[in-house]
């Protein structure tokens, strides 16, 4: 059953709303907070199985909803996502005019907006008055990774989908289950964004550039000299090549915290201050790459010095 396949940080949402379905429960209007890097669309498919299938066991798998589903073809889901970069009003009026006739298929209707930050004013004005009086048997889920640009009228009306124990441990083990090679791989999981764009990026070269940066980093920080490549790959992907200075940075930070507090303290400094250039990257054009890699290998040189 396609459900059993969730990892454990998203089987536990997943069996608390179908309890809460199962007793008639489920609020009509639901907002889930998550990326699709941490399985938000895999999470929405299994609720849609899970909220269609009219069996005691369901998904049953082979029902005429389970089917239709397996098709994607089922006339009473309504998957709704950006059109260019806006989820536009006439979306939405299409959707209200076809929640205004009674499901075709005679069971629960389920509307899914992806990204559900893209609506436009117009859009979210529309859809408000449906969140506040759902047709019957209709569930709404609004799914973003940043619900705090949905206006807070939309956010009102709507119950949260509560996704948590999104720890190393259950993620380590469920990449493990998939192939990855957690040792080689796993450690980027965060940089590219969770573990399914991990799974995304697997067969790509982005991998095997953080790897490499990550040695040319802890090369430069022992040594003190930023080598050409390094210089290169930063220039080339300042994000990524940011990103594993900082995961090296934190995983020393995460070894002294006790033993060392006054290191720790300037660590920690060092480690914001990296954050707030990573932050303001995408303001500086014309930055030079080398002489940032060579000022941040200094910086660090100097702090560390005499530990
Ligand atoms: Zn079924």
């Amino acid at each position: 059953m396609a459900s059993s396949q969730l990892p454990a940080w998203l089987q536990t949402s997943y069996n608390e709303l179908m309890a809460q379905a199962q007793r008639q429960q489920l609020a009509h209007a639901l907002l889930l907070q998550l990326s699709d890097g941490l399985g938000a669309h895999d999470l929405l498919k299994a609720i849609e199985r899970g909220l269609m299938c009219r069996q005691v066991d369901a998904p049953c798998g082979h029902c005429k909803d389970c089917r239709l589903l397996q098709a994607s073809s089922h006339p009473d889901c309504y998957w709704i996502a950006a059109d260019g970069n806006q989820i536009k009003v006439d979306q939405i009026r299409e959707l209200i005019s076809a929640l205004a006739t009674t499901s075709q298929q005679g069971g629960s209707r389920l509307v899914v907006i992806e990204q559900a930050h893209r609506l436009n004013n117009a859009a979210a004005n529309a859809l408000l008055k449906t969140l506040e009086e759902p047709n019957e048997n209709c569930f709404i889920i609004l799914c973003s990774d940043t619900p705090g640009l949905l206006p807070a009228t939309i956010i009102s009306r709507c119950q949260r989908i509560n996704v948590s124990g999104i720890d190393e441990a259950p993620i380590k083990h469920w990449l493990e289950q998939q192939g990855v090679d957690w040792q080689q791989h796993g450690w980027a999981y965060r940089i590219v964004g969770g573990p399914y764009a991990l799974l995304d990026a697997n067969t790509g070269e982005r991998l095997q550039g953080l790897a490499s940066a990550r040695l040319a980093w802890r090369n430069a920080l022992a040594n003190g000299i930023v080598d050409a490549n390094l210089a290169k790959y930063t220039a080339e992907h300042p994000q990524d090549s940011l990103q594993v200075l900082d995961w090296l940075l934190s995983k020393k930070l995460a070894s002294l915290k006790t033993q060392q507090p006054l290191l720790s303290l300037k660590l920690g400094d060092f480690i914001s201050q990296l954050w707030h250039t990573h932050q303001k990257l995408s303001q500086m054009p014309t930055i030079n790459y080398v002489a940032l890699c060579n000022r941040l290998v200094l910086e660090y040189k100097q702090l560390t010095k005499g530990n």
